[in-house]
């Protein structure tokens, strides 16, 4: 159904660019046309002062109406009343009823007289000037019934608002008008529940994640829902029927709504404060401007200015998102090239259907509902670009975190990283009573390499001692940059035993190491302490108790490795190697 209505819309629509036939016969019962009945009608703009319905057919025998360019009748915004007359022949020999679709929802005041070939007459008065108002049908506009007795009868419709003024017209019998309010009832079904669903879901990311994206995101979503609600008619005819006042200004309200909260949701999601500084400004400004114009208007009372207000508005907003995705877009910001396909297709739509009731553009089932197919598709593309944009930053956070605990010249794990990983260790080896050994590392005479050979040199050798800790650890150890030239291992699983052989391994390889300095390469040595964990020892008991032993090492001659309780192991004897060199 859904894709039979559309290929019907876009059937419409096609029918619209159709050259204008010429005026304006009476339309036979038994061949109605297809579709709206603009091209058929004839129209008068009234003067300044009223006509009375005498006065319109007094008119229309002189031949002051004039044929309707257009398949839909458009005035744009605050057109003086008009006069719409329509011929019909009920060429059967009984009585016709047929449904006469006339108008949109949001129009003012609508009077229909219909006058039969014996001079009988008929008038209906609607409009959302009116409580309850007659015929209000939500998404089609003014449906109103006709008796049409054999013969002919001359159907005079006289429209008066200050709202966008299309005059949409179209005969249908009661099958037809069932199976296009069907039709209808699918689709707003299915947008409004696509809507709801989508602000709510990103009502509840936004108490998820506290993102504010989500908030003005969602926050948008309703309100361009809401104001769809009320310009389709829907609000009226269900929620608040009996407040023509309120529905005067609802629809112009809602629109500025939508476009400050549509801007604070590009403003954050672009990170226009942080790369766009002053078109965050001219935002602001904008936003500022035009609630400021619309209170003016409600002050004022004043529909024309609110209604002239909302449709600047909606047109900057509209271009104006666009153009942020254009400029951001273009300058490479995260998540920019969804955001500006997402504005698009929102602006195409919006645009239509803003163009096409202000009488820019040809009225059309289409164009009118433009805005709406838009939306699905620009709300579907921000829900995916706001996932893109989180993902992004999420991967920023992640990289951000590892950098804060990485030590930034040898990459190894930094003193805060390792006392977070090592913490848990210890914990889990207490617990389990398994063995745990902490190894600390300091270069010999590291300050006589720096000032011997340079700074950069120190640290090519402290990168080449900081490589070869990590080439020789297991993955389970835990390895830091303790401090300028001192290096700290954390050995689970790893008795006093297996961790003075470990040390030992390091201390030659550390002394193997050959660093290109000037004309020769340096060598260096470094001292080791070792703790062993035993009963409750707290990891900061454990550091210290390495670095007693790494003192003693230094202490004792360097180059050697020191620990308790190992008294026979304990700081051997300076190696031959050290007393060769
Ligand atoms: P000892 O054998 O007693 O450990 O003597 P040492 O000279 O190695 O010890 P000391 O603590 O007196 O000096 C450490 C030197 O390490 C001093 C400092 O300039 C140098 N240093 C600390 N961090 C860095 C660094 O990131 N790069 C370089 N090139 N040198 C560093
Ligand atoms: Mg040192
Ligand atoms: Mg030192």
């Amino acid at each position: 159904t859904l894709t039979a209505g559309f290929l019907k819309l876009l059937l419409l629509f096609l029918l619209c660019l159709a050259p204008p036939a010429k005026a304006a016969d009476a339309v036979r019962l038994s061949d109605v046309p297809a579709g709206l009945l603009g091209l058929h009608a004839e129209q008068l703009v009234e003067g300044d002062s009223a006509l009375t319905l005498d006065e319109a057919l007094a008119q229309l025998q002189s031949g002051a109406f004039k044929p309707v360019a257009m398949p839909v009748p458009d005035f744009g915004i605050g057109s003086n009343p008009v006069w719409l007359h329509l011929a019909l022949e009920n060429d059967t020999r009984e009585a016709q009823p047929r449904k006469l679709l006339a108008g949109v929802t949001w129009l003012d005041r609508l009077e229909l007289y219909v006058v039969h070939a014996d001079g009988s007459r008929h008038a209906v008065h609607t409009g959302d000037e009116l409580p309850d108002a007659p015929g209000l049908t939500p998404g089609m506009g003014y449906v109103l019934p006709l008796q049409l007795p054999p013969g002919r009868s001359d159907l005079l419709l006289r429209v008066a608002s200050v709202d966008p003024m299309a005059l949409p017209l179209e005969l249908m019998t009661a099958e037809d008008y069932a199976s296009h309010r069907l039709q209808f009832s699918y689709f707003y079904g299915f947008f409004f529940g696509f809507m709801i669903a989508l602000g709510a879901y990103n009502l509840l990311l936004y108490t998820g994640t506290r993102e504010r994206s989500y908030l003005y995101y969602a926050l948008a979503l309703l309100s361009v829902l809401f104001c769809n609600v009320a310009y389709t008619g829907h609000g009226a005819d269900w929620l608040w029927p009996h407040s023509p006042d309120f529905q005067r200004y609802v629809i112009l309200v809602s629109m500025v709504v939508y476009n400050v909260l549509g801007l604070l949701f590009a403003s954050r999601f672009l990170m226009l404060a942080h790369y766009l500084p002053r078109t965050q400004r001219v935002v602001c400004w904008s936003m500022g401007l035009a609630v400021g114009g619309m209170l003016l208007a409600l002050l004022l009372g004043s529909q024309l200015l609110a209604g002239s207000l909302a449709f600047v508005s909606t047109g900057a907003f509209t271009a104006g998102m666009f153009v942020l995705g254009l400029v951001s877009a273009w300058r490479q910001r995260p998540s920019a090239r969804y955001f500006l396909l997402a504005t698009f297709f929102g602006m195409l739509g919006v645009g239509l259907t803003a163009m096409s009731v202000w009488g820019k553009i040809p009225f059309s089932l289409f164009t009118f509902h433009a805005a709406e197919i838009g939306l699905l598709i620009e709300a579907t593309l921000l829900a995916l670009a706001l996932a893109h944009w989180m993902r992004q930053h999420r991967e920023a956070r992640y990289l951000a975190e590892q950098v804060a605990r990485q030590d930034a010249l040898t990459q190894l794990n930094n003193r805060r990283a390792f006392q977070e990983a090592a913490q848990l260790l210890v914990d889990t080896s207490t617990r389990h009573d398994r063995p745990l050994s902490l190894v600390m590392m300091d270069i010999d005479h590291f300050k006589s390499i720096n000032d011997r050979y340079g700074h950069k040199t120190g640290d090519e050798a402290l990168v080449a001692v900081a490589n070869m800790l990590k080439r020789m650890s297991r993955s389970s150890d835990v390895v830091a940059r303790w401090g300028g030239e001192e290096f700290i291992l954390l050995l689970p699983e790893t008795g006093l035993q297996q961790a003075v052989n470990h040390a030992e391994r390091l201390r030659r390889a550390v002394s193997e190491l050959r660093i290109p300095a000037g004309d020769g390469v340096l060598s260096m040595t470094a001292s080791f302490g070792i703790a062993t964990r035993s009963a409750a020892m707290s990891l900061e008991e454990l550091i210290h108790e390495a670095d007693m032993q790494l003192y003693q090492a230094k202490q004792s001659g360097r180059d050697r490795v020191c620990s308790t309780p190992s008294p026979e192991r304990a700081c051997p004897t300076p190696l031959p190697r050290l007393l060769l060199r």
